[in-house]
């Protein structure tokens, strides 16, 4: 029987309708910036494999690094023992954060590295001897991960209401989104911050901390916002000593053109939340950074104290030295003119397709290596789905989102061969 049909026997897909999703195009390999399916089609990966891959598909360094460290030491309890390549990865990382970033706990994907963050911060609370606070403060929109926390602080982004009665409240915060040419933004960051200053007034000594994509919302369609918002909004919350969570599981290792998004706000969270691009797409891996004003109020000798939370595969050394891998590929020369390549291109295209398709497409939005743009309602090609195959037909790999199509390309691809995608984007849109 063909693979996809033994596939469709046994397997349950992440996020699929199963009643109607088509057979799974069966991958044979990936290599650099391209899928191969089994018929010999290729796919140019313009979302990096659900936004993971950061130097291309099989990178022969870091899969070199990962045939080296499996030989050697492939995993072992992080409780009580350590190893190189985990005490590695935090070094190289540490030197891209400011004081008092610098304490590392180690997990194994986004949601769990948000879990992390969320239970740090309550505990941190009550270790403090302070008053309980138990509320955090959370953005329409934003999405932090699958697990029954991360849905909580994600519950605006509307993935999650079926499980509603499962989740603890938050206060929820309106997303000043933005996009290219946009007249209202002062008007909806205005709006965001009075609602920000109504929960101060309200309950400002329960709110353990706030949560936030910052500069842009993954999940819920590449939503961008403007640093200065960001910046204002924490200032007001830091007055009353709320602690600032920064997602960063989509927005880090440069996406955004930095780094970290965190760069440009100008604003060292107190829990850092990172984890897809970490080993360029290669292994499982996530970290929650934190301060050491947070990590000091769990060092006791009472067991009350402890930060009672591991995972089995917590810090796996094969992961932990594919990041060290990846984090040299992303910080060569080379790497950093690409993700200014990728940014250039995204603006000529989108200004092209701004230009040519302005009856079916709006809200043209770049930042850094990631560009968004939402079919119009009333446009003659919204059917979302057909548009995704057609795409597909031309060898673009594009996932939408509600109405967004967004492009997340992993750094390994060529200027010609971005530029060569808006125009087949800009076929598919209008076609002759
Ligand atoms: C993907 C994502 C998560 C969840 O990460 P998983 O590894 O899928 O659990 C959390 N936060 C953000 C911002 C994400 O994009």
């Amino acid at each position: 029987m063909e693979l996809n049909k033994r596939d469709k026997q046994l397997i349950w897909h992440p996020f699929s309708k199963e009643k109607i999703a088509d057979l799974p195009i069966v991958i044979k390999k990936a290599q650099g910036s391209y899928l191969y399916d089994e018929k010999g089609n290729k796919y140019l990966d313009l979302i990096s494999s659900w936004w993971v891959n950061l130097h291309g598909h099989g990178n022969p360094y870091i899969a070199n690094a990962i045939y080296e460290q499996a030989k050697v030491l492939e995993h072992v309890i992080f409780a009580d023992f350590t190893h190189e390549p985990a005490v590695k990865i935090c070094e190289l990382i540490k030197e891209k954060l400011l004081d008092p970033l610098g304490r590392f706990f180690f997990s194994d994907n986004g949601s769990t590295a948000v879990e992390v963050a969320i239970k740090m911060a309550y505990q941190y609370w009550i270790n403090k001897g302070e008053k309980q606070r138990k509320l955090f403060l959370s953005f329409s929109g934003g999405y932090h991960g699958d697990t029954i926390g991360a849905m909580s602080v994600g519950a605006g982004s509307g993935f999650h209401d079926l499980f509603k009665k499962l989740l603890f409240d938050t206060l929820s915060i309106p997303y000043p989104e933005t996009w290219d040419d946009d007249q209202d933004i002062l008007e909806k960051e205005k709006n965001a911050l009075a609602v920000v200053e109504q929960y101060l007034e309200e309950c400002k000594d329960q709110i353990a901390a706030v949560i936030i994509e910052p500069l842009v919302q993954g999940a819920s369609g590449m939503r961008m916002s403007r640093p200065d918002f960001i910046k204002q909004m924490i200032a007001k919350l830091r007055e009353h000593g709320i602690l600032v969570i920064f997602d960063e599981v989509m927005t880090g290792f440069g996406r955004t053109g930095t780094i970290f998004a965190f760069e440009q706000v100008g604003i060292m969270p107190d829990f850092l939340c990172v984890s897809k691009g970490i080993t360029g797409g290669f292994l499982p891996l996530s970290l929650t950074v934190t301060t050491d004003n947070i990590y000091d109020a769990f060092v006791n000798t009472d067991s009350r104290y402890v930060f009672a939370h591991g995972h089995s595969y917590t810090a796996n050394p094969i992961a932990c030295a594919a990041a060290v891998a990846s984090w040299e590929l992303l910080n060569k020369s080379e790497t950093k003119e690409n993700l200014k390549v990728i940014n250039q291109e995204h603006i000529k295209g989108i200004s092209y397709l701004k230009e040519n398709c302005k009856d079916n497409i709006e809200k043209t939005r770049i930042t850094g290596t990631i560009a968004a743009f939402d079919i119009c309602a009333n446009s003659q090609i919204s059917d979302i789905q057909v548009l995704r195959q057609k795409f597909l037909a031309k060898g673009l790999l594009l996932r939408p989102l509600g109405s967004t199509f967004y492009l997340i390309p992993p750094y390994s691809i060529t200027k010609a061969e971005l530029s060569e995608t808006y125009q087949k984007i800009y076929e598919v849109l209008e076609p002759v």
